[in-house]
């Protein structure tokens, strides 16, 4: 029996479940595709976390040095599982890059991939320079200053469009991506800080600022940053003749077409299945759910399992998920992983 724990990806969930298989004593080896570990926080440039208010860089940047530093976690990057022998107890994983790895349990921490508004043309990104979306909004929230890409001018008017690439039958993306309202009114602040002169709108369906966040997020947002949030259904984005950007659709709430011209058109993308998913399905032999997320087998009595025993599965691999919840199934994880093993060694003795 190997007394190596497996961890596939290295965002929040990854790097929590590798923290605890290892504080737990077990060896763990760490494999991440890309040149950098700490997931979409990281590899897209995030700003101050919802909800600690914490730069992305710091707070995930100590996940990354905790495992970086612990000597019993082996990290590969560039590198990925291209096939996986064996059960449970005795896996062995070959990498990518042609090394083998022998690990007991595997945990499958892949997280999700962002929606491309590419899919959502009639909004206008890919056409205009000016709609962007929340990630780069992040970048230059990150970078301290708002700007429009196409003059480098400061905006007057920013609107961010809620629900773009969830909730959205017509594009097969029925789910709600759970954190997007909250990370859109924290970022309508953030603007506002950097640029006080900067009117900033919310264009939604449903505000979904669930839990302490309503407070602290929502009403904050509007009482003392000024946002303003207008229900609307959005048709489409243009450009005016004066090369001012504008939102089409209809206010929800009276009932009557809208145009309203912007600076800025910001859109709060959701998240999408980790586009590698049918191929981690295969080389894993785990299911995937309707959507296209990992699926998790009996959660009540076998939390985090799979289809196939010793393989574990959490964050937002399995759905839109905030990172404080990723941060709990990396550590649950590891929990039930370690745990069975102890079990199965025992038994063995
Ligand atoms: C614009 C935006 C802002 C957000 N801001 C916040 C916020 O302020 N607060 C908050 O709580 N949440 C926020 N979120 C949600 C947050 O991004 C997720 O909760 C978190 O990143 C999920 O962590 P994860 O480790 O499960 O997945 P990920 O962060 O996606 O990490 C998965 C890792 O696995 C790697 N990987 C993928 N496939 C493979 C493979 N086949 N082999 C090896 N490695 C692989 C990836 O490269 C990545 O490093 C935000 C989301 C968006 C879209
Ligand atoms: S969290 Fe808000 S913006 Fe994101 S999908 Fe759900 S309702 Fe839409």
């Amino acid at each position: 029996m190997s007394d190596t724990i497996l961890v596939v990806g290295a965002g929040p969930t990854g790097l929590s479940a590798a923290h605890g298989a290892a504080f737990a004593g077990k060896q763990v080896v760490l494999v991440e595709k890309e040149s950098k570990l700490g997931g979409a926080p990281i590899l897209s440039g995030y700003a101050r976390l919802v909800p600690s208010g914490e730069w992305a860089k710091d707070a995930i940047g100590r996940m990354v040095k905790r495992v970086e530093e612990d000597a019993r976690v082996t990290i590969y990057k560039g590198a990925k599982v291209a096939q996986l022998d064996g059960e449970f107890g005795n896996f062995t994983a070959t990498l990518s890059n042609g090394q083998t790895v022998d690990a007991g349990a595997v945990i499958l921490s892949t997280g999700f991939t962002h929606f491309d508004s590419i899919n959502k043309p009639e909004w206008g990104f890919g056409t205009f320079e000016d709609v962007v979306t929340t990630t780069q909004l992040e970048q230059m929230v990150a970078a301290g200053r708002i700007a429009c890409p196409s003059d480098g001018r400061v905006p007057e008017r920013v609107c961010i469009l809620l629900c773009v690439g969830s909730r959205d039958r017509q594009i097969g993306r029925e789910w709600c991506s759970k954190v997007c309202c909250t990370v859109s009114a924290n970022l309508a602040m953030e603007i506002k800080e950097l640029s006080p002169k900067t009117d900033v709108f919310i264009y939604y369906m449903d505000i979904r600022t669930y839990g302490l966040y309503e407070d602290r997020y929502y009403w904050r947002s509007q009482e003392e940053f000024g946002t303003k949030y207008v229900k609307a259904r959005i048709a489409e984005v243009t450009m005016g003749p004066d090369k001012r950007l504008l939102v089409k659709g209809e206010d929800t709430l009276v009932k009557r077409p809208i145009v309203i011209p912007m600076d800025l058109v910001v859109h709060a993308i959701g998240m999408d299945p980790n586009h590698d998913n049918r191929e981690i399905a295969r080389v894993f032999g785990v299911g995937l759910e309707k959507h296209g997320f990992l699926d998790r087998g009996e959660h009540y009595t076998a939390t985090f399992g799979s289809a196939r025993r010793g393989i574990y599965v959490g964050g937002a691999a399995l759905g839109p998920e905030d990172i404080d919840t990723c941060i709990s199934h990396g550590l649950a994880m590891a929990m039930r992983a370690v745990g069975e093993f102890n079990v199965s060694a025992q038994q063995a003795a």
